[in-house]
Parts: structure tokens; C-alpha cells; sequence
């Protein structure tokens, strides 16, 4: 950030309502707390901390803001609707900041995407994967994917089933332009950890399964705020952090981006 302050860098009385008026200094303090729980839970596993990327999820939280978070030294932005993340893209473009796209996507939005992503962790259909492929191809261009796998079974989530996912891993051939990297869920929303843990540990299951298949699935993106421990614990690779970084969302977040997830 420029030392004087530019009106882009000006946060409205909304947004010191919700993120204080010294935002950086906030997420910079929650972040290293986030960082700490991190290694203890890999510590806990007998893993080394290093071993597990954090990606801070940046949704509902305005563009403004997001100039405070990267002063915080935060470089990846995890956005789960489209619309929202090129709005935020464009109005922050002077940054170097690494765009994560975590949450379904639509066709027609796939234009979009290819200009600005640099990875999308909710590949869910062979339909997806053919205009991703389409249009990375026009533009030179290749994209990390990570195929987004139900293993809670609730009708609310997207993502394939984990019977669906060998044969759509073997059609994955088909779009060389996406580079799949691993496997991405969301596990049940429940106080009970162990129905928790169990969609953790069956995604585990399904990447061990998986690389047989397609030797680049090596990587599990699974654990937000509520349960990114027991994820670290059953073997996440990357973990999505929102509201334990940016503090809590407002209930009413969904009135502006509709079809906000349940989570
Ligand atoms: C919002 C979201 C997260 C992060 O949730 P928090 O509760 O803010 O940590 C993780 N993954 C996906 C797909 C999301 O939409």
C-alpha cells in the first residue's frame, strides 16, 4: 500500500463497523493465531506445518478491505462466487494477488474465470470441465483444478458422488488444459465431529484410490473454520479459511450474493 492513502484504500462506516478501522493489524494478529492452530493440529498428526497451505477465504468481504488483508501479507484469495471475485479482481488489478475460485461454478460464468483464476477447487462436471478446457485453450493457457467430491451425501452440496469419481477421472484425459491437483470437499455442517471426521477420512480414502488413476491427485482440500483441525489430522493438504481470519459474516451476506452456501 502506498503510504498515503488512496480513496480506494478508504473503508466506509459499514465496513469499520464489521472489520474495526485498523484492519490489517487484525487479520495480521488472526492469521498468526490460525497459523499457530495449524501446526499444533500437524503437530497432533505428526505432520510438519509446512506441510499445509492455508488459503484465506476472502468472500463478503469488500474490496477495501481486501487491500488491508494484503497489507497483512495475504496473497491468495479464496472467493466462492464468481460475479463477486472478478468485481473484487478488477478493482484491486494493481495488486499481485493469486485467485482461488472454491465454490460451484456455472458455464457461463467459465469466461470469466479463465481470465483471472489461478485455480478453481470445485471442478463437478464433465460439462465444467469441457468449456474450462475450451477456453484455456484459446487463451494458451492451463488451470490447477481440484475435483469437488459430496461425501456427506446431503443434497445441499455440489460435487460428484464417490462412485462417480473413477470414470470422471478417466475422462479428465480429454481436457488437457486443466492440471487436476487433488480433491475438494465440504464436510457435513455438524457439532457431532466424528459424522465430521468421516467425510474427511472418505475423501482420503478416495484420493489414495484415485492416484492410481491419475498420478497429479495428490492434494486434499478439505477444513474451513469450523473443522480445519480434524481435516489437518485426516490429511489436508490445503485448508479454506474465512471467518476465523475475517471474523464472522453477516447473516444477511446471502441477500447480497444469493445462493451463498449453507456454510
Ligand atoms: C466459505 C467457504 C469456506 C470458508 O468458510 P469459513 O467458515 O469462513 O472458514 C471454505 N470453503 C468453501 C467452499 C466456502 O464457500
Amino acid at each position: 500500500m502506498s503510504p498515503v492513502p488512496s480513496p480506494a484504500d478508504l473503508l466506509s462506516d459499514a465496513d469499520i463497523d464489521r472489520f474495526g478501522s485498523a484492519p490489517a493489524q487484525r487479520f495480521a494478529q488472526n492469521l498468526a493465531l490460525v497459523q499457530d492452530r495449524i501446526a499444533a493440529a500437524c503437530a497432533r498428526a505428526g505432520r510438519a506445518p509446512g506441510e499445509v497451505r492455508l488459503l484465506p477465504v476472502t468472500k463478503t468481504v469488500p474490496a477495501p478491505v481486501l487491500r488491508h488483508a494484503f497489507a497483512a501479507g495475504i496473497r491468495d484469495f479464496g472467493e466462492n462466487k464468481l460475479q463477486e471475485a472478478r468485481d473484487k479482481q478488477a478493482a484491486l488489478a494493481d495488486l499481485p494477488i493469486r485467485w482461488s475460485i472454491i465454490g460451484h461454478l456455472q458455464t457461463n460464468k467459465v469466461k470469466y474465470l479463465v481470465r483471472f483464476a489461478s485455480e478453481l477447487h470445485a471442478l463437478d462436471s464433465l460439462r465444467l470441465a469441457a468449456e474450462l478446457h475450451r477456453r484455456l485453450e484459446a487463451l494458451g493457457r492451463d488451470l490447477d483444478v481440484f475435483i469437488q467430491v459430496n461425501t456427506s451425501g446431503e443434497d445441499s452440496k455440489y460435487g460428484l458422488s464417490p462412485e462417480a469419481l473413477p470414470a470422471f477421472i478417466d475422462q479428465l484425459t480429454d481436457f488437457p488444459r486443466l492440471r487436476p491437483q487433488g480433491l475438494m470437499t465440504l464436510a457435513i455442517l455438524s457439532a457431532d465431529q466424528v459424522r465430521v471426521r468421516r467425510c474427511f477420512a472418505l475423501l482420503r480414502g478416495l484420493r489414495d484410490a484415485a492416484q492410481a488413476r491419475c498420478p497429479g491427485i495428490t492434494r486434499l482440500s478439505m477444513g474451513m473454520t469450523s473443522d480445519f483441525e480434524i481435516a489437518i489430522e485426516e490429511g489436508a493438504d490445503v485448508v479454506r479459511v474465512g471467518q476465523a481470519i475475517f471474523g464472522p459474516r453477516p447473516k444477511s451476506a446471502g441477500a447480497f450474493w444469493p445462493g451463498l452456501d449453507d456454510v
